[in-house]
């Protein structure tokens, strides 16, 4: 698609002619029953648009970057760690996650959560947090309910 021209129709969370990729929890993933989708990559643009959505209970990669993440949640409610901040989201909520901020998404309300997010085309790869940083974090009492799923 890219360089075309053209419209694709939205349907049941899907979009014509976008690859939807579903990542399903190996064991060793950081994330769990997450999809993606890229709706827009276009060299001339210097941004890609991703649609990311978890299954209920899934969650995204917990880690953090020099590139910076726009992201409008799209479907359903769950959570949001940002920082050491743990925060319910709902559409069409914005979350602005500035350079090596920790962000975690979690579909907490037993139904499939998705978010939009735009980001550099550009980007360096995410550190995912040392045993020391996760240590760190948990001892702040939101954050570990956060991450144990306890929350919503
Ligand atoms: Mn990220």
């Amino acid at each position: 698609m890219t360089g075309q021209s053209g419209i694709r129709g939205f349907g049941d969370f899907r979009w014509e002619a976008v690859e939807h990729r579903r990542y399903k929890k190996d064991g060793s993933a950081p994330f769990r029953d997450i999809s993606r989708q890229v709706l827009f990559e276009e060299p001339a643009l210097g941004c890609e648009l991703r649609y990311f959505e978890m299954a209920p209970g899934g969650y995204s990669t917990l880690e953090r970057h020099q590139h910076m993440h726009g992201v409008m949640v799209f479907r359903g409610h769950g959570h949001c760690l940002l920082g050491t901040e743990v925060r319910a989201v709902k559409p069409f909520d914005l979350v602005t996650i500035p350079a090596w901020t920790w962000h975690q998404f979690r579909a907490t309300n037993g139904e499939a959560f998705g978010f939009l997010c735009l980001v550099n085309r550009d980007r360096d790869r995410p550190q995912l947090p040392t045993e020391a940083e996760m240590l760190a974090l948990r001892g702040i009492a939101a954050v570990a309910a956060f991450l144990d799923g306890n929350v919503g």
